[in-house]
């Protein structure tokens, strides 16, 4: 099967991971043979606690390491934070922002999201941009309208599609075991592509892959993955283990 976007399987290890944790990286590496590395790319966003060190195991197998959150300045008085450009400084290719734990726990609103997005794309990092709905809102009828808003706010707008990731993840997805039907998904990526064109330009929805990231595990990659519109998929829980996370990206095989 052709496919009009090459697939990424990004993991998002969130405050999980020392040092000991780094084999998981390593088995990673050397389950992404040939065949695999020609189909699917592959991303570890690691806690940035790692990321200096998975650089040199990942850089060998061509997987590309991400961080998790950047801050929206490339440096200053920000006690804490890291900027995209300390991220791509340490071997980052990519960067999580806008992830419902952080828009939760942090109260990162739209505007930040896309400042954040916006810093990234300065370092030269991809950022992936994450949206979607609470349970409330689903269960309201509001899936449509509440995503629809946060790509109008939060995407970058200075974004070239193949330097943008988007991730569609319902937040009651996330570490519950429980996913969107298939119909559910390739409406949501349908239309999140279609929202991309308004915001980003005509035609530009096109080129930017759209993840589906909730409770993705090896039982649920393959039909998830193959619906319309989905390029592949964000990971939390099922990318700590490596024999997981390659079940995951073996789909594409
Ligand atoms: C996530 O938090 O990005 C995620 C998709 O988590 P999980 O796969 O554990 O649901």
């Amino acid at each position: 099967m052709t496919r009009p976007r090459r697939p990424l399987v990004a993991g998002n290890w969130k405050m999980n991971g020392l040092r000991a944790s780094l084999g998981e990286i390593e088995a990673i590496a050397q389950g992404y043979d040939e065949e695999l590395r020609e189909r699917v790319d592959l991303a570890i966003c690691a806690p940035a606690t790692l990321l200096a060190l998975a650089a040199s195991i990942a850089a060998g197998a061509q997987i590309a390491l991400g961080g998790q959150d950047c801050h929206s300045a490339a440096y200053g008085a920000h006690t804490g934070d890291l900027s995209a450009e300390m991220l791509k400084d340490v071997g980052a290719a990519y960067v999580i922002v806008g992830h419902s734990e952080r828009r939760a726990d942090h109260a990162e609103a739209d505007a930040l999201v896309r400042a954040k997005g916006s810093a990234a794309l300065r370092a030269g990092l991809t950022p992936i941009v994450c949206v979607g709905e609470t349970r409330t809102e689903r269960e309201q009828g509001l899936a449509l309208e509440v995503v629809g808003a946060q790509i109008a706010g939060s995407i970058p707008r200075d974004a070239e599609p193949q330097n943008l990731v988007v991730a569609y993840e319902p937040v009651w997805a996330i570490g519950t075991g429980l996913t969107p039907t298939t119909e559910d998904v390739t409406k949501m990526h349908g239309f999140v592509r279609e929202r991309l064109d308004a915001t980003l330009g005509a035609g530009a929805g096109f080129g930017v892959r759209i993840l589906y990231g909730g409770s993705v595990k090896p039982s649920n990659a393959d039909e998830l993955m193959h619906a319309a519109n989905v390029d592949g998929a964000l990971v939390g829980g099922a990318s700590l283990h490596a024999t997981d996370f390659l079940a995951i990206a073996d789909v594409y095989r």
